[in-house]
């Protein structure tokens, strides 16, 4: 395993063989994961054998900036990172009055293949370890200097798909020991693992869940997320509400807007039939158009009347902010572009 992967636990094991004393994993583990160095010359306080021991033996999972995209309209910028075998993924850095927040990719592509997503186009290439997670947000640390108060595990990937690496992320990002960001201020969307769903509930985690629902009839949700024809709503729901349940959060649904297609009122209540008295908050999204799609993004008037029809029934709604919509903002969408000029100039 990568070193940048492994607990402080972990960490003290191989300090251990390496003959060093206990004390040596709490202070490779902050300058890893605190001070966010990304060359071990830099860590001043191990001896310089053990420096050069750990070069040679556990080379550093490091993310090179590609791109940064910064809007003009706001504070957000768009990075597209190279990882180390070549693959690129994309991150965001969005500043809110509560703080910074960014938003990670989870997988390199996505194997969900929802209609109105850019991340799935090519499929799924692999999953991210956790370093390659937890980067993401330290480059994006070293890049503006400033702390970062909250994640959204909702870029490219899902994040339930890449279970066990998503937990040790998760573990590594709230340990005291390193950047120690508190589980409520981390959002981890999926598009409707229920299985998976259950599962996360049992880890007791404080986190912040999030459901991609995009539609209140499974009818619907089949045309738009292949997921629906493994997992009825039926069994997604009830899996959501043993989530909230289990650990006293508050679910997030997720409901993207398409012009014409899940936006009507006859929806709005159907939504709301399945939500209703329940501990749910809708976030609305205006879909981002996707240059290989045909969606159009819902009317002003049919998003608020949508909102209304919600708030009419006692449930609670947002509207999501859009942020950085002049810098191709969309899911993957900044990833696959690239991989297409690059493709344009190999031939
Ligand atoms: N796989 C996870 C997390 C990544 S997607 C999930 O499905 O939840 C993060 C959110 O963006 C999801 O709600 C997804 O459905 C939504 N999304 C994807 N493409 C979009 C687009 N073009 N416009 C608006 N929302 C989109």
């Amino acid at each position: 395993m990568d070193i940048k992967s492994m607990t402080i636990e972990e960490l003290s094991e191989v300090l251990r063989g390496l003959g060093q004393p206990a004390y040596r994993a709490k202070q490779l583990y902050s300058w890893l994961h605190v001070r966010l160095v990304s060359d071990y010359g830099e860590m001043s306080n191990l001896p310089k054998d053990l420096r050069e021991a750990l070069t040679a033996e556990y080379p550093l999972t490091v993310l090179t900036k590609v791109v940064r995209l910064d809007s003009a309209l706001d504070e957000t910028k768009k990075y597209l990172f190279r990882l180390p075998d070549g693959n690129v993924i994309e991150s965001v850095r969005m500043e809110y009055h509560h703080g910074v927040s960014v938003c990670i990719s989870s997988q390199v592509g996505c194997r969900m293949g929802c209609s109105f997503c850019a991340s799935t186009i090519g499929g799924l290439v692999r999953n991210l370890t956790p370093s390659e997670m937890l980067e993401q947000v330290y480059a994006i640390t070293r890049d503006s200097g400033a702390r970062v108060d909250n994640i959204v595990v909702m870029g490219s990937g899902e994040p339930l798909d890449n279970y066990e690496n998503l937990l040790r992320f998760i573990k590594m990002v709230t340990d005291e020991n390193g950047l120690h960001i508190s589980q409520r201020n981390i959002t981890v969307s999926t598009c409707g693992l229920a299985p998976m769903l259950r599962k996360l509930a049992e880890e007791h985690l404080a986190i912040t869940p999030a459901v991609s629902l995009h539609a209140p009839n499974d009818e619907l949700r089949k045309q738009l997320m292949p997921v629906a024809k493994a997992y009825s709503l039926r069994e997604l729901m009830a899996a959501a509400w043993y989530y909230a349940e289990t650990t006293g959060r508050r679910m997030t649904f997720e409901y993207s807007l398409i012009e014409g297609v899940n936006d009507t009122p006859q929806l709005a209540k159907e939504l709301a039939g399945l939500l209703k008295g329940r501990p749910a908050h809708v976030n609305l999204i205006p879909v981002n158009p996707v240059t290989e799609r045909n969606y159009r993004r819902s009317l002003v008037k049919n998003v608020l009347q949508f909102q209304k029809m919600l708030e009419n029934e006692g449930i609670h709604v947002t509207i999501r902010r859009e942020l950085g919509s002049d810098i191709d903002a969309a899911c993957g969408q900044l990833r696959r572009h690239y991989e297409e000029s690059k493709q344009e100039l190999k031939v």
